[in-house]
């Protein structure tokens, strides 16, 4: 029989959007509950979509931290910032950071998030090389752009698009490089990248596919990229956005067990007890994802679990892109390039308007879609698969927005 232990005291690693979603959460339910917050970061929390707006310079940095140090007292918790967490002492639930020993708790949250991920690509240590995840990781960027001639983003997914997007909005000449033949591949399909490679080309931001790049050029400064083929592109600024990868390594040195991410059952707890893990760190079912819904539900779930425990479970999340690109609206949600034939799509698609709709049902149950180019079919689509709408209901006006 499981005892049931009442949380008085909670620790958290960890100070992105599901760690503060947590916070908020548990106060809502229990005020009296007093919590720890370790980031490794120098900043109290602000959300990641917004270095995008800072780097196009519609928001200031002073405008970007959403939750100050008045925000985490009326949590009732504590923020240490700049301070690394480095082990979890499993009998006692200890937290040891980089300065101090804390604890002990009753639960801790893992909610460590993600870094950027690159290719195996000569050359990365050269300066003018640049990854986008953190706060400073931005002001270094921006700060970069303003010295440049010519920007290289490697990567064709939505945040090397959009912080190209951003580039060129403060004056950038960027250039995207992609190692694939379409645009967005994990949002798109190759129809769909087509039409948005048109809208891009008529908006002046060059995208360069099939490029795989191999080698930064340069001595100690970044002067290009060097594809595997051997051709060149020159620039003094290289940012790679080639994707993330869950930050594992603490859980792993204290014996949580972990696949490409922690591992979590339904009720999210991981294999140490009393510990629960949620958003980009975390692995459910053999999925883990990068994205801020599937951070807020879990983080939602983690929270009622860990006041009473197992008395929430997570059912998954469907997942849902958009790009945030000013001229462009594009959201790709659930299932949107099926393999399988029991799945149908249908598709409508207009070249001159820039536009691209497509619905996938299965079992006569919209399960997934693109909607490209008009906000209004976004809302429907999401709506119809929220409502896990039956297709033969609406197949004559699928399309009207
Ligand atoms: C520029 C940018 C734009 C984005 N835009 C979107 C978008 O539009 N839509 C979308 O869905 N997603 C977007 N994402 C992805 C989204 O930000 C992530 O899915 C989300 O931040 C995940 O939240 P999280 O709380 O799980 O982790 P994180 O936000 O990564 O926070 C985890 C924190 O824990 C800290 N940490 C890690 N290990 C330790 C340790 N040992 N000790 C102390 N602290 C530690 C990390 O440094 C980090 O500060 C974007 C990401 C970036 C970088």
């Amino acid at each position: 029989m499981d005892i049931m232990i009442l949380m008085e005291r909670l620790g958290v690693i960890g100070n992105g959007v599901a760690a503060v979603t947590t916070i908020r959460e548990i106060q809502k339910i229990d005020s009296s509950i007093r919590i720890d917050v370790f980031t490794d970061e120098r900043y109290a929390y602000y959300p990641r979509p917004k270095l995008m707006d800072f780097i196009a310079g519609t928001v200031q940095e002073k405008d970007l931290i959403q939750y100050d140090h008045d925000w985490y007292d009326r949590m009732n918790a504590v923020l240490h910032t700049s301070e690394s967490v480095t082990n979890i002492k499993q009998s006692t639930l200890e937290v040891t950071t980089s300065k101090s020993t804390y604890g002990p708790y009753d639960r801790i949250l893992y909610a460590a998030g993600s870094h950027p991920w690159i290719p195996p690509i000569k050359g990365l240590e050269k300066k003018g090389m640049h990854v986008l995840r953190t706060l400073d990781d931005a002001i270094d960027i921006k700060e970069a752009v303003y010295g440049t001639g010519r920007e290289i983003v490697v990567g064709g997914g939505i945040l090397g698009i959009e912080l190209a997007s951003a580039i060129k909005r403060i004056g950038g000449d960027p250039i995207v490089i992609s190692n694939i033949e379409t645009l967005l591949p994990a949002q798109l399909d190759a129809a769909a990248s087509g039409v948005l490679l048109k809208r891009f080309n008529e908006m002046g931001l060059e995208i360069l596919l099939n490029f795989t790049c191999s080698e930064i050029a340069g001595d100690d400064q970044v002067t290009g990229v060097i594809s595997s083929a051997g051709d060149q592109i020159s620039g003094d600024l290289v940012v790679a956005a080639t994707g993330v990868k869950p930050n594992t390594a603490l859980a792993k040195q204290c014996g949580i067990e972990c696949g490409r991410a922690v591992k979590v059952n339904e009720y999210l707890e991981t294999s140490m007890p009393n510990v629960f893990a949620a958003g980009d760190c975390m692995e459910w079912n053999g999925i883990s994802h990068g994205i801020i819904p599937v951070a807020l539900e879990t983080a939602k779930v983690a929270a009622q679990n860990m006041i009473e425990p197992k008395s929430a479970i997570y059912p998954g999340t469907v997942p849902s892109n958009t790009l945030q690109v000013v001229g462009i609206d594009l959201t790709s949600v659930g299932i949107f390039s099926p393999s399988s034939h029991e799945y149908e799509s249908i598709i409508s698609i207009n070249e001159d308007e820039g536009t691209y709709f497509k619905v996938v049902v299965l079992y006569d149950v919209v399960v997934g879609g693109i909607s490209l180019g008009d906000r209004r079919f976004a809302l429907k689509l999401r709506g119809f698969i929220r409502n896990k709408t039956v297709i033969s209901e609406i197949r004559n006006s699928i399309f009207d927005v």
